[in-house]
């Protein structure tokens, strides 16, 4: 007998009792989705996470679970993107979540707020915290589900043109920065700026502009700051391990198998590990050569950061007393990024303070 009709004939529960791999669960008819990004392919590792993920899933799925992915702009704008993924316009989406904060600022949490949590937190609340479920319920109600698929790791503090030495620097100081961080940077003065990644060269170089940030070394060393804004501020204190999501419509993912369930599901935790990999090893030879040509590393001084800390604690109150969705959300992720802390400045930090001083 063919095993494909013994399968078929025998049904699930026949096959199992028999002792027979269940391979029927393979057959499926093939599927087509579509995929947009929320970034230029210039962008190649956090665009890159979304073709690796379409080439995952057709892979483990046998060659029948094709996804074709799209640029920002191709099928629908970046702006576009959840509103495209909620109508079913497209069944997928992949970008950065806070960028939808006008919506509701609990999009931010999904992603990342100014000192908030860094990659390995943000991984951990998400995957075995409350993180993805808490995130689930609120995406509910755009009817997606989310998947992590993507962290940069810490970002840079981006590009000046005059060193920030304190607090009062920040003052009028024309700033270009992603999404819900302006909210703090208005705070400290900084006149809060979003301005596309393809821009920002021009407005610095004309001044239309006073400072940038994009993302760290490898991001940055294609847009050539270093050329108009030579001082390269750190951390991006905004940005401790933002991550980006897989947003799949609701209706469209319940029509799929259990098996096309796992292997979305696995196909993006594989996209998130290599989105972090790649940022982090291809960031220190960006680094070196961003130096040598000619770009000014300074740190943030701790007055700015207590500043900017004192700032970005007084919106997370504010916003919780009057949006119950953030409440929920920020209550857990705060709970957990106190906790997390209180560990890793143990034998995480200790290690890698040391690691980082040594001559290797
Ligand atoms: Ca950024």
């Amino acid at each position: 007998m063919e095993r494909r009709s013994f399968v078929q004939g025998a049904g699930i529960a026949g096959v199992l009792a028999a002792g027979t791999a269940p391979a029927v669960v393979h057959a499926q008819a093939n599927i087509r989705w579509r995929l947009t990004s929320g970034f230029p392919k210039a962008l190649d590792t956090i665009y890159g996470a979304a073709d690796t993920f379409a080439k995952k899933v057709k892979e483990l799925s046998g060659g029948k679970f094709e996804i074709s992915t799209h640029a920002a702009g191709e099928l629908v704008p970046m702006p576009g993107l959840v509103d495209a993924v909620q109508n079913g316009t497209v069944e997928m989406g992949h970008t950065a979540p806070y960028y939808y904060f006008g919506k509701n600022d609990a999009f931010a949490l999904g992603c990342a707020i100014p000192f908030g949590l860094n990659s390995r937190q943000m991984t951990a609340w998400q995957y075995d915290g409350n993180g993805l479920k808490l995130m689930r319920e609120f995406y509910s109600n755009y009817g997606f589900i989310s998947f992590p698929m993507g962290n940069t790791g810490a970002q840079m503090g981006g590009w000046y043109r005059k060193q920030i030495k304190t607090v009062a620097d920040l003052k009028g100081l024309k700033f270009r920065v992603g999404g819900f961080a302006g909210k703090v940077t208005s705070r400290l003065g900084c006149v809060s700026q979003n301005i596309p990644g393809g821009e920002i060269y021009q407005a610095l170089e004309k001044g239309t502009i006073d400072a940038a940030e994009w993302v760290g070394p490898y991001d940055d060393q294609k847009l050539g700051l270093n050329k108009v804004a030579p001082f390269y501020h750190y951390p991006g204190w905004w940005e401790g391990g933002p991550q980006l999501d897989l947003y799949v419509n609701q209706k469209a993912y319940d029509t799929l198998s259990a098996e096309y369930k796992a292997i979305i599901e696995c196909a993006a935790a594989y996209a998130h590990t290599e989105m972090q990999a790649k940022y982090d090893a291809r960031n220190p030879a960006a680094l070196k050569q961003l130096v040598a040509n000619g770009a000014k590393l300074v740190a943030f001084q701790k007055p700015v950061m207590d500043a900017a800390y004192k700032a970005a604690m007084d919106l997370y109150s504010e916003i919780s007393a009057s949006n119950p969705a953030f409440k929920k959300i920020y209550d857990d992720y705060s709970n957990f990024r106190r906790e997390s802390n209180l560990w890793f400045r143990f034998t995480e930090a200790r290690f890698d303070t040391f690691m980082q001083s040594a001559k290797l």
